[in-house]
């Protein structure tokens, strides 16, 4: 999953499920934003 942080602008992937907390690699801030895809597929809700 990539994200841009709100601060420096970097992009950084990050998998949640390894890492316990979302940070920015470079700068370390701590409010990332999600990217999404540019063609979104839609996904039924479970
Ligand atoms: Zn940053």
């Amino acid at each position: 999953m990539s994200y841009q942080c709100l601060n420096c602008g970097k992009q950084v992937d990050l998998d949640l499920k390894a890492a316990k907390k979302i940070q920015c690699s470079y700068c370390g801030y701590r409010i990332l934003e999600k990217l999404r895809p540019p063609v979104a597929k839609r996904l039924s809700a479970v």
